[in-house]
């Protein structure tokens, strides 16, 4: 059996390494590493695949969530409401710009925004709703798109780890998460489902006055090349990054199918545990399992990770901080909010190796071990 990793990106890339390798020779020979053909034609396949009418290449997940909250015009002293229970760039940059992240809940079963109390948290002073797709789950974008409607607030899908997934509506029409709200963003860091070769990230939209102000502000703010019309930020993906995304596009709904039957096979191994749940899913449409994670119920997950790690396999705690709590928001009344679920998921939740190259010997190694554990 080959070792265990949470991502094995060595494989995948092999697998794919003469097409690759040319590509990015090919960018070398041009010399052209910033900007160019090959970053405009993946920004293109990109905005193809994902359904949105402007896709804005930019340096990584962090800045496109930065430049799609000044693109709205969102400032300080503003409120956005987005889930406590998430990866910390989301609400970081928000307080970058000195708005004010306003935690709520997530859903104990999705893991993503409690749609129930988004109204709850909202004041005048609110401007945006931002959903995380997290684990690669599509958060409710149904409910939310009506609640901002309803409030006229803008939305910021945070898409790092969901791209590719399609979220269904009750009408029965679907469309890809991240070109549902007014802005959506992404990240292809290498571990993500979409990963580069290094850093990178992408900013959608259907609106073309959005898209001018979006692609300015990612480019110091010019207008034209030496104008600069507003402040804004140099955020570019980079030519070989583009150039290895593109030939990795072509794949990607390859990979999201293998990364659904990888959990397929954790799904039935764990079914009928009481101590284990398995990610929340409706039909096969609405995970792209960027993460694979559990809910404990009544095991001590510390123990079980270090048991797990002296078998060879590797597991995650994504996260064992909700943002609420995080030092950083002790100035933004972090330790002012009670946000129980949040908390008692960061307790409970562990995720396994999770990826496009994972092996049945592999999982039922991993599955055997866990089981072991819980049932001892
Ligand atoms: C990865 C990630 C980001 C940030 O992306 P980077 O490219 O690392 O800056 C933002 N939000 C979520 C939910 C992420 O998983």
């Amino acid at each position: 059996m080959n070792p265990i990793q949470m991502v094995d990106t060595k494989t995948q890339y092999h697998k794919i390494k003469n097409e690759v390798d040319a590509a990015v020779i090919a960018v070398m020979e041009s010399s052209r590493f910033i900007g160019g053909d090959v970053v405009s034609t993946f920004a293109n396949n990109l905005g193809k695949y994902h359904g949105s009418k402007h896709t804005i290449p930019c340096a990584n997940g962090t800045d496109a969530l930065q430049i799609a909250m000044m693109a709205l015009g969102l400032k300080a002293g503003d409120e956005v409401i987005t889930p406590s229970f998430t990866y910390i760039a989301t609400v970081e940059v928000a307080a970058l710009l000195g708005i004010k992240p306003i935690f709520i809940e997530v859903n104990k079963k999705t893991f993503c925004i409690e749609t129930a109390d988004i109204e709850k948290a909202i004041t005048t002073k609110t401007k945006a709703i931002i959903p995380v797709h997290l684990y690669g789950h599509s958060a409710d974008m149904e409910d939310i798109m009506n609640i901002a409607k309803k409030h006229n607030l803008y939305v910021i899908e945070d898409n790092a780890q969901g791209i590719g997934n399609d979220y269904t509506f009750s009408d029965g029409t679907s469309k890809k998460t991240g070109s549902i709200g007014h802005i959506g963003c992404t990240s292809f860091y290498p571990s993500k489902n979409l990963g580069g070769f290094g850093d990178g990230g992408a900013i959608f939209t259907d609106d073309d006055a959005l898209a001018v102000q979006l692609k300015m502000i990612a480019s110091h703010g010019q207008s034209k090349q030496y104008y600069h019309d507003v402040i804004g930020c140099n955020s570019r993906l980079d030519a070989m990054q583009a150039a290895i995304l593109d030939i990795k596009l072509k794949y990607l709904d390859e990979y999201i199918a293998a990364r659904r039957k990888s959990a397929d096979y954790y799904d039935a191994a764990f079914a009928s545990n009481e101590k284990i749940t398995t990610p929340f899913r409706v039909g096969n449409n609405n995970h792209v399992f960027h993460q694979y994670t559990l809910t404990l119920n009544g095991v001590d997950r510390d123990a079980l990770k270090l048991h797990l790690e002296t078998q060879g396999i590797p597991s995650m705690i994504y996260y064992p901080v909700p943002a609420h709590k995080q030092k950083m928001f002790e100035a933004f009344g972090g330790g002012d909010y009670d946000l129980p679920i949040s908390d008692w998921l960061t307790e409970r939740v562990i995720s396994l190796p999770m990826h496009t190259e994972l092996e049945k010997e592999q999982q039922d190694f991993i599955v055997k071990n866990i089981l072991d554990f819980v049932n001892r």
